[in-house]
């Protein structure tokens, strides 16, 4: 079949299936795109959607993917460190609680956590509570009985 253009409906052709990890016929369900199709694996009879190969360097758009990722991936920890930062500047004064299931903790309340370290409540539930942790926000347990 030529590279460029999708294989006719419900006919057959030889692609890689992720599900049996082998190449397999798959038959082509229907076109949703110019460009892709749905299809189904004639073994393991998992659906799934077909897209032709796309034409140019794809090495580029992947470095490129991963760079968008690791862009985002360090914003959200320099805002996350921007709100910790924020919170423990903010109860600076407080007195640091440890941390204890069985305790009842409120909102800003400054808790020591032996695992986690110091983190500050940001939000209270009934029976968990939303810290703020040098590194992520955690939900632990407390006002257990
Ligand atoms: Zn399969």
């Amino acid at each position: 079949m030529p590279v460029n253009q999708l294989p006719p409906v419900a006919k057959s052709f030889f692609t890689f299936c992720k599900k049996c990890n082998a190449d397999r016929y798959h038959t082509v369900l229907a076109h949703t795109t110019s460009k892709t199709a749905k299809i189904k694996c004639e073994v393991c009879a998992s659906q799934k959607s077909y897209s032709l190969p796309k034409t140019g360097s794809s090495a580029t758009g992947a470095a490129k993917v991963s760079r968008a990722r690791a862009g985002s991936e360090s914003a959200r920890r320099s805002s996350h460190n921007a709100e910790y930062e924020a919170l423990l500047n903010a109860q600076e004064s407080a007195k640091e609680v440890s941390y204890n299931i069985k305790g009842k903790f409120a909102m800003n309340q400054k808790i020591n956590h032996p695992k986690f370290g110091v983190g500050i409540v940001r939000g209270v539930h009934q029976d968990k509570v939303e810290v703020v942790f040098s590194d992520e926000v955690r939900n632990l347990v407390h006002n257990r009985e």
